[in-house]
């Protein structure tokens, strides 16, 4: 009795904690930014760096196609990169929070959560001056606490996602898989398009030469995409339908 009892305890709390938190954010979008209202718009966005190999090679590609991107960094990567994180200011993209560490919000206690994206945004303001209003957690999985805890940031997940941490993916089908998504989105669905990439491959799941072949599949893309009439935005220039303008505005700089 007792035994069946906690099961439904723990089925409870699973559904509450973790599904209910995925269905509200990624399947119906609430509270999160995960497209764009304007078929034109194409918001490049990279996870986990800054790391000191990849991170340079990708500055140098988004420079020569006049990209401006968003970074998602990882907040002990930046305290150990502060001049890779000046670099992406100085050239003109966006940094957002992903985390001190690359740890999974559902295994962490929600304060610790808090704690742990107040202590990247800290890192993030004490090299940039300007605290950071985006957030994207590692996987981009949210506790339900996070939704109500963490509300001074914009969260913001993806539309397009092409396993580029894979090396087999970014090595061999990564273009064509980002042609393929991007054409979908723009074209088919008449919406902008987030698309997630990562510019470090030292994460659980991932392969740590992953982004050496992302950056050849970008390049090929970036290449192609060139006579297309695709503006290049920050996710804080998107287009965004009003319920997400919504969040943004919300995303207001208050001290935690
Ligand atoms: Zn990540």
């Amino acid at each position: 009795m007792i035994g069946q009892s906690v099961f439904i305890i723990i089925i409870v709390f699973i559904a509450l904690y973790v599904i209910l938190p995925f269905v509200i954010t990624r399947i119906l979008g609430i509270g999160v930014i995960r497209k764009g209202e304007n078929s034109q718009e194409v918001a490049f966005t990279f996870d986990d760096g800054p790391n000191p190999v990849y991170t340079p090679l990708l500055l140098d590609l988004l420079r020569k196609y006049g990209v401006k991107a968003t970074f998602f960094v990882l907040g002990e990567k930046a305290a150990a990169y502060p001049e890779l994180i000046r670099r992406m200011q100085r050239e003109g993209h966006l940094i957002g929070v992903h985390n001190y560490t690359h740890r999974m919000n559902i295994l962490m206690p929600p304060w610790v959560v808090r704690q742990d994206v107040k202590r990247s945004a800290d890192v993030i303001k004490s090299i940039t001056g300007k605290r950071p209003h985006y957030y994207r957690p590692p996987w981009g999985i949210f506790s339900l606490p996070d939704l109500l805890l963490i509300k001074r940031y914009t969260f913001t997940i993806w539309s397009v996602m092409s396993f580029d941490w894979r090396r087999d993916t970014a090595e061999k089908k990564l273009k064509d898989k980002l042609m393929r998504q991007l054409a979908y989105t723009l074209n088919l669905k008449k919406e902008g398009a987030i698309v997630l990439l990562h510019d470090c491959g030292n994460t659980w799941g991932a392969d740590s030469e992953a982004p050496k072949y992302m950056l050849l599949a970008l390049e090929k893309v970036l290449s192609e995409l060139k006579s297309n009439a695709i503006h290049y935005v920050r996710l804080d220039q998107m287009t965004l339908a009003s319920s997400e303008m919504h969040d943004v505005n919300e995303a207001v700089e208050l001290p935690l």
